[in-house]
C-alpha cells in the first residue's frame, strides 16, 4: 500500500492536518481509538473562528451545537474579575462537546478524501528512498505501507517523533484531576468559565452542552495535594470548600456523575518539532498548561501550518521543514511569556511551592 502522508493520531491536530492535505495527496489517518473518547479540554477561544473560516468550515462548525463561552470569571490574587469576549473582534468562544467535535473533524478529513484507519497503530518505521516504510497493527492483522511523509499527531507522548530521535522537554510537573457532573439547579448558566487560585494550584469549572459541567483542580504531581486527588470524595469536598467555586457549584446544583480522572497537564516542547520527511503537530509538538486555554487552538493551528509545510515539502521546497520549526519556536516563546505573566499576577502565596516555582520561569525556549 502506498500513501503520500501518514498521520498518526486522529485527534484535533491530526484530523486538521488530514483535512487540509487530503484534497491534494493520498492521506492515511490512523488512531488507536475506533471513535473519539470523551476527554477533558473543551474551551475553544474566539480566534478559532479564523482557522475554521480559513479551512472553509466555519458555517458547519456553527451548526454543531456547541455551547457558547462568553469569557472567564476568575478569583486570582484575591480579586474577582471578569474577562468577557464582548469586545473580541472574533466574538465569543466555545465550550465544546469534545467527542462530538473530534468525530466531526474526523468526518471532514474523510469527506475531503483521507482514509481513516481506526483502531490501528504504528509498530515500526524505517527510512527508505523517498520516504518511509511503515508497519501498522490493525484488528485484521499487520499491514505494511510506504509513505513519503509522516506526521506525529499522537498527543503528549510524541510516540512517532521519539522513534525518530526527537526528545520532549518538560517545563513543570502540572497534573489535573477532574470530574464531570450535571447541573440540577433551576438557575441557568452564564456561559463563563470559572478560574480560582488556591495555595496548592488552581481550579477550573465550565458548563458543557446538555447541562453538564466539568470541575478540575490543577496542582504539581509532587505536592501533597496531588496525593489526595484519588481519595474518594476529596475533589468534590475541596471544591465545595473553595469560596467562589463552592458558591457556584451550590448555585447550579452540581451533582457528580463520573469518577475522578487524572492526567498530565504540564508544558512541554518537542525538540526538534520537525525533520526530513516528518512533522509533529498539536500536543505532540508543544503541550500547554490548561490555564492558557490554547491547546485546541494550537492543535488546529499547527495542524494547518504543518499541512502547508508538508505541501511545500512534497513539492520540493527545501526550507519547508525549517520554516515550520521556526513557527513552533515563535509559538512557544509567545506562550511562555504569556503564561509567566498570568501566574505572576497571583502573589498571595510566595512561600507555597506551587506559586514559588511559577514566579521564576527560567527554562530556555525551544530552538528553531
Ligand atoms: C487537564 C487538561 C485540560 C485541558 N483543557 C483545555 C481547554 O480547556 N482548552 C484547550 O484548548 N485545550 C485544553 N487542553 C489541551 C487539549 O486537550 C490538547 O491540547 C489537545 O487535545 C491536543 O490535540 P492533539 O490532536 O494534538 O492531541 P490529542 O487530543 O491528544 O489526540 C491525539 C490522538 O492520537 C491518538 N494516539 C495517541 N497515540 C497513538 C498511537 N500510538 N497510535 C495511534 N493513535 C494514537 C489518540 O487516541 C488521540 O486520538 C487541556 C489539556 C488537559 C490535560
Amino acid at each position: 500500500m502506498q500513501a503520500d502522508v501518514l498521520i498518526l493520531g486522529a485527534g484535533p491536530a491530526g484530523a486538521t492536518a488530514a483535512l487540509n492535505l487530503a484534497p491534494d495527496f493520498r492521506v492515511l489517518l490512523l488512531d488507536r481509538l475506533p471513535t473519539p473518547a470523551q476527554r477533558i479540554g473543551e474551551s475553544l477561544p474566539p480566534a478559532a473562528r479564523r482557522l475554521f473560516a480559513d479551512m472553509g468550515l466555519w458555517e458547519e462548525f456553527l451548526g454543531q451545537g456547541h455551547a457558547p463561552c462568553h469569557g472567564n470569571r476568575s478569583l486570582w490574587n484575591g480579586a474577582p474579575a471578569e474577562q468577557d469576549f464582548l469586545r473580541d473582534p472574533d466574538g465569543h468562544g466555545w465550550h465544546l462537546d469534545r467527542a462530538r467535535f473530534e468525530s466531526w473533524l474526523r468526518s471532514k478529513a474523510q469527506e475531503r478524501g483521507a482514509a481513516l484507519l481506526a483502531p490501528a497503530t504504528l509498530t515500526a518505521l524505517s527510512p527508505v528512498a523517498g520516504g518511509w516504510q511503515v508497519l501498522l497493527e490493525t484488528p485484521s492483522g499487520a499491514m505494511q505501507l510506504q509513505t513519503r511523509v509522516v506526521i506525529d499527531a499522537g498527543g503528549r507522548a510524541s510516540a512517532l517523533a521519539r522513534r525518530l530521535g526527537a526528545r520532549r522537554q518538560r517545563q513543570d510537573r502540572l497534573v489535573c484531576a477532574w470530574l464531570y457532573g450535571r447541573e440540577a439547579g433551576v438557575g441557568g448558566t452564564d456561559g463563563l468559565s470559572h478560574i480560582e487560585a488556591v495555595p496548592s494550584g488552581w481550579w477550573y469549572s465550565a458548563a458543557l452542552p446538555g447541562r453538564r459541567r466539568v470541575l478540575a483542580l490543577h496542582t504539581d504531581a509532587d505536592l501533597p495535594a496531588a496525593r489526595r486527588l484519588r481519595q474518594p470524595g476529596w475533589l468534590q469536598t475541596s471544591a465545595l470548600a473553595t469560596p467562589g467555586l463552592g458558591a457556584l457549584l451550590q448555585r447550579v446544583g452540581f451533582i457528580a456523575t463520573d469518577e475522578v480522572r487524572i492526567a498530565a497537564a504540564h508544558s512541554s516542547a518537542l525538540q526538534p518539532g520537525a525533520g526530513p520527511g516528518w512533522f509533529a503537530v498539536g500536543d505532540a509538538a508543544l503541550s500547554f498548561d490548561p490555564l492558557s486555554s490554547q491547546g485546541l487552538f494550537n492543535a488546529l493551528y499547527t495542524g494547518l501550518a504543518a499541512a502547508e509545510a508538508c505541501h511545500r515539502q512534497l513539492h520540493g521546497e527545501p526550507t519547508a521543514s525549517d520554516d515550520y520549526r521556526q513557527e513552533l519556536a515563535r509559538i512557544d516563546g509567545a506562550y511562555r511569556q504569556h503564561l509567566g505573566f498570568c501566574y505572576s499576577q497571583e502573589s498571595r502565596w510566595p512561600d507555597e511551592a506551587f506559586w514559588r516555582r511559577r514566579q521564576v520561569r527560567t527554562a530556555p525556549a525551544v530552538r528553531a
